[in-house]
């Protein structure tokens, strides 16, 4: 983890920094990684990215839920939200967080909040991702994947290259066939748990997406890095992966002409959409994992 993503992780955490940004973040730049801050505007993002062939996973944005009612108001947005993706007719599913659906205040509540979601998005044809948060919480993540996994289909999870632990865990899973997204990882983490370079994540990144790839499983490679990208291409073609067994993925905001490009070559590639007003937390991995985001931001803030 480089010096400059954990200072701003740790700067980005302080409470007049918070305050600060969330007030006038939006208009400062923050909108170059958010959709907007409600469905009106997140769905006029997934038209415009549909109409270049480009699909979307919509991230209705909050973590780290501490009350009951909230992750039940958490829960209650995505049902309806999977409704008002099937009546807009956009090509969108959706992707959400276990702490945002109270993994911290009871797993079994968790599981019965997310359960309901996904048997909505079945009896609508849709799919659920369970994004993958903090290594603590990558157990109990696990955990609430398989007993929903084991009941639905329609619903995947995500892993981080940069966990020790992730290759051991692709193989555990494979019993199941899981729809997975590989991507590096974007939180702290302590090198007991996570390679601390860059290059072994990045080796890692290819190792688990050759064996969830070898396993027979769906395999979605969320990555902006080129050479990755370009090292995926190859592999796609000279094993002969067809476009039903992997997508690319990428974050709004991120490399769209590179989005655009694979489109156009007919590789399936999905964007993920995050919208609302809990924007912050994601805001601030989006600073840490690109520090010259950050001057992108100083620059707005300093233009009269
Ligand atoms: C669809 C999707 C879903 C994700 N879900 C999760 C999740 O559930 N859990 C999780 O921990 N992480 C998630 N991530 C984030 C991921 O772990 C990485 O932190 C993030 O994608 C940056 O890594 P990278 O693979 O793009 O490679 P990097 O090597 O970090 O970057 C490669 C290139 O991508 C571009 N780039 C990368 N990040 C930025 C940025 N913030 N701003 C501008 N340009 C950038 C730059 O051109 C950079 O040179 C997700 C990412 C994607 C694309």
């Amino acid at each position: 983890m480089s010096f400059m993503r954990k200072a701003i992780l740790t700067v980005a955490g302080s409470r007049p920094v918070t305050r600060f940004v969330t007030r006038y973040g939006l208009r400062l730049g923050a909108g170059r990684f958010v959709a907007g801050e409600d469905w009106d505007q997140a769905v006029g993002q997934v038209r415009t990215l549909n109409s270049r062939g480009i699909i979307a996973t919509l991230d209705y944005l909050g973590e780290s839920v501490s009350d009951r009612a909230m992750a039940e108001a958490a829960r209650d947005v995505y049902l309806d939200l999977l409704g008002q993706v099937a009546a807009s007719g956009v090509d969108a599913n959706v992707s959400l967080k276990l702490t945002q659906m109270g993994l911290d205040i009871d797993p079994g509540f968790c599981h019965e909040n997310v359960r309901a979601i996904v048997r909505q998005a079945a009896g609508l044809g849709s799919f659920v991702r369970i994004d993958m948060e903090d290594s603590p919480r990558t157990d109990a993540t696990i955990d609430i994947f398989r007993r929903l996994r084991a009941e639905l289909g329609n619903v995947g999870l995500v892993v981080q290259s940069y966990l020790y632990r992730t290759e051991k865990d692709v193989r555990d899973l494979a019993d199941l066939r899981p729809n997975l997204r590989v991507c590096k990882g974007a939180y702290l983490e302590k090198p007991d748990v996570a390679f601390p370079r860059k290059a072994d994540v990045d080796e890692n990144f290819k190792r688990v997406v050759l064996l969830n790839l070898e396993l027979g499983s769906k395999t979605c490679l969320a990555t902006h890095d080129e050479r990755i990208v370009n090292w995926a291409r190859g592999v796609i073609r000279d094993k002969g992966i067809s476009a039903d067994r992997y997508e690319f993925q990428m974050l709004y905001g991120i490399r769209p002409q590179l989005q655009r490009q694979l489109a156009s070559e007919g590789h399936p590639v999905r964007v993920y959409v995050p919208f609302g007003k809990q924007w912050y937390p994601y805001f601030t991995r989006r600073l840490a994992e690109r520090p010259a985001n950050v001057f992108f931001i100083l620059s707005n803030l300093l233009r009269p």
